[in-house]
């Protein structure tokens, strides 16, 4: 075998396990199961695993008490949790019944844009607005409320839906040194995604765990959510992917 026959040859042998090497690392189509570790700058945000939107709620998303047990799991990796919690006054202006000849579902248009008009739902100190009884979560030391101004909706985490009044919640992170969040909770169309949306805004990274969300999908919305996540370049995982 002449010289550079065998230097060629140790050439594709490098190119080969380089990229075994990025497929594990995960930049190929698969990510290694537990290869990310969350540290002390890292949170898990639990997105409304409230009553309201679990079976026998004012507002079912299909499959929502499926989150409980991987969020639940997902905790015993994070020393930063934080949960949030749909809280409305009666008579909100998110419900279809505050507004004359509105159903569930249709839109109306808000002074701060387009809002979906929901079902009555989450009624501040209900038991449809309390947490799901088995959320197990040592660590959360935040609950955060929102929706909870009668002329305004919030489905984000970071701010409201006027686009401009900030919940507290990045303050709150940032002074406790956190610069990435794992968002999970209910309903990954709506409130996971915006809140994992103004996370990137707001300078954190910013994960979605898939399997521990489920989606409302009204009228194609979930699609439309990942897609403009990934535009804004939000991470999507898998509870596998968390050490
Ligand atoms: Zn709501």
């Amino acid at each position: 075998m002449p010289a550079n026959a065998s230097a060629e040859f140790s050439r594709r042998l490098f190119l080969g396990s380089t990229a075994a090497a990025c497929l594990v690392a995960g930049f190929g189509a698969a990510r290694a199961a537990g290869s990310i570790k969350p540290d002390a700058k890292s949170a898990l945000i639990v997105v409304d695993v409230q009553n309201c939107f679990i079976d026998g709620g004012t507002l079912p998303v299909k499959g929502g008490a499926a989150v409980v047990p991987v969020i639940n799991k997902l905790a015993a990796s994070f020393q930063n949790i934080v949960v949030t919690q749909d809280w409305h006054t009666p008579g909100h202006a998110s419900f279809a019944s505050t507004h004359a000849g509105k159903k569930p579902f249709e839109t109306t248009s808000m002074p701060y844009g387009t809002q979906v008009l929901w079902p009555d739902h989450c009624v501040q100190g209900s038991d449809d607005a309390a947490l799901h009884k088995d959320l197990k979560l040592p660590t959360a030391g935040l609950i955060i409320r929102k929706g909870f101004r009668k002329d305004v909706d919030s489905y984000s985490a970071f701010v409201e839906a006027d686009g401009k009044t900030m919940t507290g919640l990045a303050g709150y992170l940032k002074e406790r040194g956190v610069d990435t969040v794992f968002v999970t909770g209910l309903a990954t169309d709506f409130c996971v995604a915006w809140t994992a949306m103004d996370a990137r805004k707001l300078g954190f990274t910013a994960y979605v765990i898939e399997d521990a969300t489920r989606a409302i999908d009204l009228n194609g919305s979930l699609a439309a959510a990942w897609k403009q996540m990934t535009d804004a370049g939000v991470k999507r995982i898998q509870a596998s992917d968390i050490a």
